[in-house]
């Protein structure tokens, strides 16, 4: 919970599975209520090099400290996010490996304002007054041919490249991180999630579990039901709220 009394509060909660099909979890949350600071991140690569990476991410950015100012804590997020990039792209190199990645989607608060920064294609959504909205834009290739007019909205859903990233941690010596501020209200509540849960629900059956229940079980239960919908790749939700 945040000190003041004047500002929105925060409660949140994660959850994470490795799935039906996958034999490891390359995923990783982060839920640090007390830096108001949560994340996901879903890595990429042979062998344990995904693992690799998401972890890393979300060991770094529960490093940062304590931000009083919402642009100094995304430029502190952006730099992390820079850092690691660098390491990863070493570490491949030393390695000999094609790539060890990751994408991340970040919500950071401070006050009654927040940021939310992406790499790739775990997605943030927010449900408020009973709107469910989509925050993030995946950073694939099938979403660039759909800016540019190459696909239809429902080519794009059952497009073989779906998920095929055009940007992620550990891709390019160039980073380039997108984000978006926006003020928080009262009853707001956020979803940052891997595109296990966007690959096996729609955002109706989405929106329609996480209005549930509080933020854990929510978290929960968006699992449990991308599981016994498929289960094809692991899966991880965090759930925050905001309230006076
Ligand atoms: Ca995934």
């Amino acid at each position: 919970m945040n000190p003041s009394p004047r500002a929105l509060r925060w409660h949140s909660g994660g959850a994470t599975n490795t799935g039906k099909i996958r034999q490891i979890n390359q995923d990783a949350f982060l839920d640090r209520p007390d830096l108001g600071l949560w994340a996901v991140a879903d890595g990429m690569g042979g062998h344990s090099a995904g693992e690799r990476a998401s972890h890393l991410l979300v060991e770094q950015l529960g490093r940062l400290g304590h931000f009083e100012l919402l642009g100094a804590a995304v430029e502190g997020i952006r730099q992390t996010l820079g850092e690691v990039n660098g390491q990863l792209l070493r570490e491949a190199r030393a390695l000999g490996r094609d790539l060890i990645g990751s994408t991340i989607v970040i919500l950071t608060a401070i006050g009654d304002h927040c940021a939310i920064l992406w790499v790739g294609d775990s997605r943030a959504y927010r449900l408020r007054h009973g709107h469910f909205a989509q925050l993030t834009t995946d950073h694939t290739q099938v979403q660039q041919m759909l800016a540019q007019g190459l696909l239809t909205t429902e080519q794009a859903i059952h497009h073989p490249w779906a998920h095929v990233l055009s940007r992620a941690i550990g891709g390019d010596a160039e980073l380039h991180v997108d984000y978006h501020l926006e003020a928080l209200g009262d009853g707001d509540r956020f979803l940052l999630c891997s595109d296990g849960l966007d690959k096996e629900l729609d955002s109706t059956q989405i929106a329609q579990i996480l209005g549930r229940s509080e933020p854990t079980l929510a978290a929960q239960a968006l699992i449990t039901a991308a599981c016994d919908a498929g289960g094809r790749d692991n899966v991880t939700a965090v759930v925050v709220d905001f309230s006076h």
